[in-house]
């Protein structure tokens, strides 16, 4: 809920006007801190509500402390024309019952048109770092003070070879303003831009969809917990074609409990959680790399960062709690462009779990099933809007009971998955997206 970030009352009004209802995930991370007038640096990607995420906190600090006599307050730059345009409107729409005003200055419009825009002194300007510093250098732009400024789409303005520009407008405004800088991608090339105009930023990094590598297969198994789930993983192992695979758990318990039957069963294993230390860890990792264990056992904290060549299936033996996790499991296999399988157990108690890292991703998982393991549980008998089993009321016990029922119907393979969330994404991140049919019984 947007009320929850102690909005100005002004905007809390646009918001209910415009119907936005839930923050999204970028929203809910950069919302409290811009709140607070740290500098950030985002990084998410066009279409996650990124504009908002600044726009709204920058409003209110407007709105909060009224000068009447300043010059422009906030000065927001763009690479292109457009999105300058895009970003000019999301601001009028939330600032439709203040008295705040902005204005447009763009390549390809009338210079002196422009120049009389600047003169009737908006508090907020949105712009092309180009034809803002030939307004500059006209005198037509009074930047002292400016309180806080932005850099939308910082990757792409240095992409454009707006650097230098960018820089000489940041070097124009108070040294104690707060600087939002939003970018699609986390690489190196922003580090001088980031050095020279952000204080101790924090990152927020909120575009892990993206990293999901589009050749990796994006599978689920229905399973029964206890027996049944693990004769489906020890099968997985046996008939698979791996090269090198890791299967994941929530718990330090549960990987050491199934690191132990797979030894058991023949299997050279290693497992990577929490409480090993870092020569055992460093240990599993390089046997793993120089191919003498095939197989890995880890939770989530212990594969952080993980990168090992051939590593093309990744097993979640427990489906991860939220749907960032899954992105960092699932990037564990197919990378450098490489192909891998990533295949989910999903129990009954798993389903509404799976169900919201599909709408997350905004994709669907392909429904697998090995013959001679069929699990009794078959999904749910019907499905909600969202995707999610209807009616569910713990009913454990219902698993299994219905023999020879025909299995859930094969869904659509997982296709890539596209940006970010975008709308309406709850704080866990996962994003409401319209649903597929119920799954046939
Ligand atoms: P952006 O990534 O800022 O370009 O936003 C993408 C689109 O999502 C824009 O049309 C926004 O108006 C819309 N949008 C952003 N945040 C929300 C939200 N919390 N609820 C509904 N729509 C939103």
């Amino acid at each position: 809920m947007f009320a929850q970030f102690a909005l100005h009352e002004r905007l809390l009004k646009a918001l209910e006007t415009l119907s936005f209802t839930e923050p999204t995930a970028v929203q809910a991370a950069a919302i409290p801190k811009a709140l607070e007038g740290r500098d950030l640096r985002v990084t998410a990607q066009t279409g996650s509500g990124k504009t908002a995420a600044f726009v709204l906190p920058l409003l209110h600090r407007l709105l909060s402390e009224e000068k009447p006599r300043s010059g422009a307050r906030a000065l927001i730059l763009l690479p292109t024309r457009e999105l300058a345009q895009q970003t000019l409107k999301e601001v009028e729409r939330f600032a439709q019952f203040t008295f705040i005003k902005a204005c447009l200055i763009t390549g390809g419009e009338d210079f002196k048109v422009q120049g009389a825009r600047l003169r009737k002194n908006p508090e907020i300007i949105i712009g092309t770092p180009g034809r803002l510093n030939e307004q500059f250098n006209a005198g037509n732009l009074p930047l002292g003070d400016v309180e806080v400024l932005v850099l939308d789409e910082a990757d792409r303005m240095l992409d454009m070879g707006f650097a230098e520009d960018v820089l000489k407008l940041a070097g124009q405004c108070p040294a104690q303003r707060q600087t939002l800088l939003f970018s699609a991608t986390a690489g190196s090339g922003l580090r001088e831009m980031i050095e020279q105009v952000l204080r101790e930023p924090e990152h927020l990094l909120l575009n892990r969809v993206g990293e999901i590598n589009e050749e990796v297969r994006q599978q689920v198994i229905l399973v029964d917990e206890g027996e049944h789930k693990e004769a489906v993983l020890f099968w997985l192992l046996q008939n698979e074609p791996y090269e090198k695979a890791i299967v994941f758990t929530n718990t330090r318990v549960q990987a050491d409990r199934l690191t132990g039957r797979l030894i058991a069963a023949g299997h050279k294993v290693f497992v990577l959680h929490g409480e090993k230390d870092q020569k055992d860890r460093k240990l599993a990792i390089e046997r793993l790399k120089q191919g003498a264990v095939k197989i890995l056992i880890a939770t989530d904290v212990a594969a952080r960062g993980l990168d090992v060549d051939n590593l093309d299936l990744v097993v979640n033996y427990d489906v991860p709690r939220k749907g960032d996790e899954y992105v960092h499991r699932i990037g564990r296999t197919g990378r450098a462009g490489a192909a891998g399988t990533a295949i989910s157990l999903v129990a009954h108690t798993d389903w509404n779990l799976m169900s919201s890292i599909e709408r997350y991703l905004k994709l669907r998982f392909e429904a697998r099933s090995i013959p001679g393991l069929k699990a009794g549980y078959k999904g749910p008998k019907k499905l909600k809007a969202s995707g999610k089993a209807a009616g569910t009321k713990k009913k454990k016990t219902d698993a299994g009971k219905k023999a020879g029922a025909k299995p859930a119907a094969r869904r659509k393979p997982a296709n890539k998955p596209k940006a970010a969330p975008s709308a309406v994404v709850s704080n866990d991140g996962m994003a409401p997206l319209k649903r597929r049919k119920p799954a046939a019984e």
